[in-house]
């Protein structure tokens, strides 16, 4: 199956998409609340001589949060550390970073939600005072250490805001959601991809593309490169309306942007439960798929996009879904 969207942990994105990885503001297009924001606590913070408030970024995956954790540090000119929850395995292993950040630096912890409590508890301290406390050996003779940190912001992403604890939430300044990008954002996406690879882009190809991209980057990026790779194949090199739509067709990605799982999941719904509703957990097992890639990966767009609602009973199947697939209710 061919799969445009993906939700590997650490995924390896490759040379290429590390250059396209926009690293000043000026080049992160789109969210223009959320830029507007940045641009005035990096200004304030750079005149104060300080760091920036903690940042919280929630919303799904491929929406820009690293990203953006990226442009704040050149744009402060600090150093950005970046690591996850789940790598987080034990107390010990948070207090080693934290120890080797330098004035202002940033840390960038993803899917923060799946942080485990010993490690949770570190970072209240770090985060509000400053210090770190860590026990050192074990039983009568344990003893506890405090450590002065220097002043750093945390910028947690997660795409699970709800599953937060709130005494962490409380503790970052800043809270924003990320939305998914409009169309022409997208389509400016496509093109900057296309003029780093050194690709001719076409208006209309890059409406196409921006078309079917999830109102996501990273998956504009990726179907970009797809599309380049056929055009210089079967086509002169060009990306144009032509040759974007028979790429994009032979991916098996339609003109919402859905792919074969998107499809499967819709048609399980319809084909075993009569629409729904149906449980997440169901859906997973029913397709052979992680519940946490229906859950935060595909359902975020499908209910986005108005085909999937989901109900205190379970997820269901709307008409508009109905009649994109052309089923009979
Ligand atoms: P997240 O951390 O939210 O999962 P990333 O920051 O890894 O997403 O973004 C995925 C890719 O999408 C990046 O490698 C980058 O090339 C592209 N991208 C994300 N946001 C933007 C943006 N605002 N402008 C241009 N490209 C972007």
């Amino acid at each position: 199956m061919d799969r445009i969207v993906s939700n590997e942990e650490l995924e390896f994105e490759g040379e290429v998409q590390k250059n396209l990885r926009p690293k000043r503001l000026a080049e992160y297009i789109g969210q223009e609340s959320l830029k507007e924001k940045m641009s005035i606590f990096i200004e304030a913070a750079k005149k104060r001589g300080g760091c920036i408030d903690h940042i919280l970024l929630y919303g799904p995956p491929g929406l820009g949060k690293t990203t953006l954790a990226g442009v704040i540090a050149t744009e402060m000119g600090v150093n950005l550390k970046i690591t996850s929850g789940p790598i987080l395995d034990k107390a010990g292993d948070l207090a080693a970073i934290l120890t080797s950040l330098e004035e202002n630096d940033i840390l960038f912890i993803d899917e923060i939600h799946r942080l485990n409590t010993s490690v949770e508890e570190i970072l209240y301290p770090a985060m509000e005072d400053g210090e770190l406390d860590i026990i050192i050996g074990k039983g009568p003779s344990a003893r506890s250490i405090r450590i002065e940190l220097p002043p750093f912001t945390l910028i947690g992403a997660t795409t699970r805001a709800g599953l937060l604890s709130s005494p962490l939430r409380d503790r970052f300044g800043v809270v924003h959601r990320m939305d998914y990008y409009k169309e022409n954002e997208l389509e400016g996406i496509v093109k900057r991809g296309g003029a780093i690879l050194g690709v001719k882009v076409e208006e209309e190809g890059a409406k196409e593309i921006a078309l079917r991209s999830r109102g996501t980057p990273r998956i504009a990026n990726r179907l970009l490169k797809r599309v380049r790779d056929y055009c210089e194949i079967k086509g002169n090199g060009v990306v144009d309306l032509n040759s974007a739509i028979k790429a994009l067709n032979i991916l098996g990605v339609d003109k919402q942007g859905l792919d074969e799982l998107d499809r499967d999941i819709i048609k399980a719904i319809i084909e075993n439960y009569g629409g729904g509703p149906v449980g997440v957990e169901t859906l997973a097992l029913m397709l052979g798929e992680d519940r946490r890639t229906i859950e935060e990966v595909y359902e975020p767009y499908l209910v986005k996009i108005g085909y999937i609602k989901r109900t205190s009973r379970g997820r269901m199947v709307t008409e508009k879904a109905y009649n994109h697939f052309e089923i009979k209710e």
